[in-house]
């Protein structure tokens, strides 16, 4: 388990004080510009070493996504773009961070933008969240007042502005070129890559979006150093990372953990077990809505990180938002929710996603119900293959992928399903 002494969120649960003061306290904005002064290729390599991989779900290196950025500048400003847009199913990490510890975000904003030329950065957050917006503001006014923004921010010789943006509560804008769409004042619809945003991204300058947690933990990792990070974890799969543990747990939390932590670990030390106990587990969403479901008795032993997942369970670590459901659950009809939802957060410029998300929703609408012929079932599984990958964004394959993590894992349910009610054996389960 993780010991105390290396957690780098301190305050997740907002027990003590979140101010400048209760922050410094803890550690943060400690050697702030020296850090700084060790200049741009040291933190870049720093970070590399560090083997932090991005937390908004996809888990690209964090360092090399750094190093794309143009080390010259061709007159054009440079720009850092923190993606506060938490808004899969399921995933609620970030917003503790920013109501509970906003300064480790506003610091590694800083040194963040340091690394990458950048002068400027925006915090684009999700608009459901007034709460986390008032306490970053709150947070970014007070590092105003005492000099850790603006010019020659910390001491460090760096001028830096940073500026919190609050969105309007479309999904798609978490997706990082619909959200840049969106903070230019535009409808938030993603851009064809490439170009990609570290060529041309904001107003068309150079532009990193990095997800909230990849960002708060950068001072704490310069400051102790890439060997520490790196020592949690697997190889390639490095470092502390908050999970938030939701449905049929007996307490469900979120919490900063080690890499690679057991499944079974995470759940009987944090969350209580199992409602119900083991045998009553049905299916685990182990990243947040978009991956695929894996089957209760395949996850007990599972390893929480990227590769294990992704290779041996042919699902995917995401943004760590573990959604557990017991025997109670219509899966069926738990995915069908989560296909309405792509559908309603579709932006609609791409046809197979357009048109797609709405077909599968309706075939899924009916295989709740049992109102289906068996064939159909391979028949959803082409659709979802024929969506995924064909798509401008990667809310394709967010909708695609639930579908078939469904039939890989449930095929016999959903045929028994349908049999039963070919047979008069089942009411009708509305799909509602
Ligand atoms: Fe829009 Fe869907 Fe195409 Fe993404 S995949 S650009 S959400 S229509």
């Amino acid at each position: 388990m993780l010991k105390d002494q290396d957690r780098i969120f301190t305050n997740l649960y907002g027990m003590h004080d979140r101010t400048l003061a209760g922050a410094k306290a803890r550690g943060h904005w400690d050697g702030t510009a020296g850090i700084v002064a060790k200049g741009r290729d040291w933190i870049v390599e720093q970070m590399k070493a560090s083997g932090l991989r991005g937390r908004g779900g996809a888990g690209f290196p964090t360092g090399l996504k750094w190093s794309f950025m143009p080390k010259e500048s061709d007159g054009r400003p440079s720009y850092l773009v923190v993606n506060a847009d938490e808004s899969e199913p399921g995933t609620c990490k970030d917003r503790e961070i920013m109501r509970h510890d906003p300064h480790t975000l506003i610091e590694g904003c800083l040194i963040a933008s340091f690394a990458m030329n950048a002068h400027t950065c925006y915090i684009y957050l999700r608009g459901e969240y007034i709460r986390e917006r008032e306490a970053l503001q709150a947070a970014i006014d007070e590092a105003y007042d005492a000099g850790l923004l603006g010019k020659n921010a910390a001491g460090s010789g760096w001028d830096f502005d940073l500026f919190l943006h609050h969105g309007a509560g479309a999904y798609i804008c978490g997706e990082e070129t619909a959200l840049l769409e969106s903070l230019e004042g535009k409808k938030g619809m993603p851009r064809m890559k490439p170009p990609f945003p570290a060529g041309a991204g904001l107003y068309g300058c150079p532009t990193t979006v990095n997800n909230v947690e990849s960002i708060a933990v950068v001072p704490t990792i310069l400051r102790r150093g890439p060997d520490w990070f790196a020592g949690f974890g697997r190889p390639n799969n490095a470092g502390t990372k908050l999970f938030a543990i939701s449905g049929h747990v007996n307490n469900p939390c979120v919490v900063e953990e080690a890499m690679s932590i057991s499944f079974e670990e995470l759940i009987e030390r944090h969350c209580g077990g199992i409602r119900g106990g083991w045998d009553n587990l049905l299916a685990v969403i182990p990243g947040g809505s978009s991956v695929p479901c894996v089957r209760g008795e395949n996850m007990k032993d599972a390893v929480m990180d990227f590769d294990y997942l992704r290779n041996d369970l042919q699902s995917g670590l995401g943004t760590a938002a573990v959604i557990v459901m017991d025997k109670s659950t219509d899966i069926i009809k738990a995915i069908w929710r989560l296909s309405k939802f792509y559908k309603h957060e579709s932006c609609g410029q791409c046809t197979p996603c357009r048109e797609g998300t709405g077909w599968m929703m309706r075939v899924m609408d009916r295989l709740v119900r049992g109102e289906a012929e068996i064939e159909e079932i391979d028949m959803l599984f082409d659709v979802t293959k024929q969506v995924e990958g064909h798509t401008i964004c990667a809310l394709g394959d967010a909708a695609a992928w639930p579908i078939q993590g469904l039939i890989r894992n449930f095929r016999d349910e959903i045929e028994d399903r349908i049999k039963a009610q070919k047979t008069g054996r089942i009411g009708a389960m509305a799909a509602e």
